[in-house]
């Protein structure tokens, strides 16, 4: 945390540094906005809401005109290069690649939750290829559940979000009856609780956000969104229910992304850094990305070529089948019980036995989930980390 909260000003003015155009205010400064769950304005964004394409779009030019940088376009980590007690390199569908040190920057795993708000390749690739290279995985049980997710099932605008910031300028939640049920305000894991109680005495599939008092102006992708979806909010309430939209866990790493397999290092929401404990606040997502991307470039570039090299291993990445996605969704969704948890074990991918396994284990609520046989926190463990280790056993953890 401290690493971080003392090199992210420095992170920023080197994207700044490297050409990323921030927003500014009416005096020139950074345009510092406050997120939900902040003390201090301290977000800096691109274009309003563009950050991320800002920020990936110039750094793509910037790695395409570094000569040192060779990118392997449309090609996919299969597997890692790793004899179970150091990581060799990576395996790639378009052959093998060998290094002394490796970093996944593969994102996170919300899109195992069959519904998300992620991409759907968001399956945690990452995290799997570590686990089964011999690397620790922590917090899998800590998914962050956003509660107004766009609800179309079966189209390709299902799950985009729709920014809680507009129920903040008064956009409504309403239940079938067109009466409001909660207050729009409440924490996400409030709000999300419930609209999935509301759904489930409705027996409906989504409630309904009435944003006809809402100004298209001040939230233009939004209502963007909404028109390519087909939807006219100014005429009627859209279907919106919880999605997945975070995870807190990964591969397990230290303070330079470094894993506990030698040689293997991770960033971002591929890797657990502890950083968002059991629930992300806001932004410090991204954050994250650069402060400990950094580091982890920095302690891998010093990794030598250690020992002999094994045979590359013949196992390869399988995606997630759709009944895993469903069946993660059903049995570790943001309502929780013991018994729907213990049949995500026997699941074929591996990062959805994992998930079960850590959730089974973490008897309490705490974060974005409820237990429903243990619904208070336990006190007991806080500061703990439940970790996968690579042969599937479970321990509690302190960090310092
Ligand atoms: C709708 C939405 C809004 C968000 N808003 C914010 C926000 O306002 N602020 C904030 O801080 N965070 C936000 N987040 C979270 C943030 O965007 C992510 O945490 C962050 O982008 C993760 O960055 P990353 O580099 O770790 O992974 P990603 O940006 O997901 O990149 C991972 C890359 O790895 C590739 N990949 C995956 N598997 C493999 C493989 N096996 N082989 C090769 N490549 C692979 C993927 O294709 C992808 O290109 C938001 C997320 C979503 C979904």
């Amino acid at each position: 945390m401290r690493a971080l909260v003392e090199e992210a000003p420095g992170a920023v003015r080197d994207l700044i540094a490297r050409g990323v155009v921030f927003d500014l205010d009416h005096e020139g400064r950074l345009a510092l906005g406050l997120e939900g769950g902040h003390t201090y304005r301290r977000i800096v964004h691109a274009g309003g809401s563009q950050t991320g394409y800002e920020l990936t779009s110039k750094l793509a030019k910037w790695v395409d005109a570094e000569g040192r940088v060779e990118v392997k376009e449309r090609t996919s980590a299969v597997a890692l290069w790793s004899d179970g007690e150091r990581c060799h390199g990576v395996i790639t569908d378009a052959g093998a690649i060998a290094a002394p040190a490796t970093i996944l920057a593969t994102g996170g795993a919300a899109a195992l939750w069959r519904r998300t708000t992620n991409p759907r390749g968001a399956i945690g690739a990452g995290p799997v290829l570590a686990s089964l290279a011999g690397a620790d995985l922590a917090d899998l049980e800590f998914c962050q559940f956003h509660p107004t997710a766009l609800a179309l099932p079966g189209t390709d605008h299902d799950g985009v979000l729709i920014t809680e910031a507009i129920r903040g300028e008064g956009a409504k939640l309403l239940g079938a009856d067109g009466e409001r049920f909660t207050d729009e305000l409440a924490p996400r894991d409030a709000v999300t609780a419930a609209i999935l109680e509301k759904m489930r005495s409705e027996g409906t599939a989504a409630v309904d956000l009435d944003l006809r008092e809402i100004d298209p102006a001040r939230f233009p992708n939004v209502f963007a969104s909404l028109a390519r979806a087909g939807l006219n909010p100014g005429s009627h309430p859209v279907p919106v229910a919880p999605a997945a939209h975070y995870t807190m866990g990964g591969i397990a790493v230290d303070v330079d992304g470094r894993s506990s397999l030698p040689g293997l290092y991770a960033v971002g929401e591929c890797s657990c850094t502890g950083l968002h404990g059991a629930n992300r606040l806001a932004s410090n997502s991204l954050s994250e990305c650069f402060v400990f991307g950094g580091r982890a470039a920095a302690a891998a570039i010093e990794e030598e070529a250690v020992g002999t090299k094994p045979e590359p291993p013949q196992w390869r990445f399988e995606p997630p089948s759709d009944e895993t996605r469903d069946a993660v969704w059903r049995y570790a969704g943001p309502m929780r019980n013991p018994d729907d948890l213990a049949r995500l074990i026997s699941n074929p991918y591996p990062l959805a036995r994992a998930i079960g396994a850590s959730a089974l284990d973490r008897a309490e609520s705490r974060g974005g989930h409820l237990r429903r046989d243990r619904p208070d926190t336990d006190p007991a463990l806080d500061g703990i980390h439940v970790v996968v280790h690579p042969d599937g056993s479970v321990t509690e953890e302190e960090w310092h």
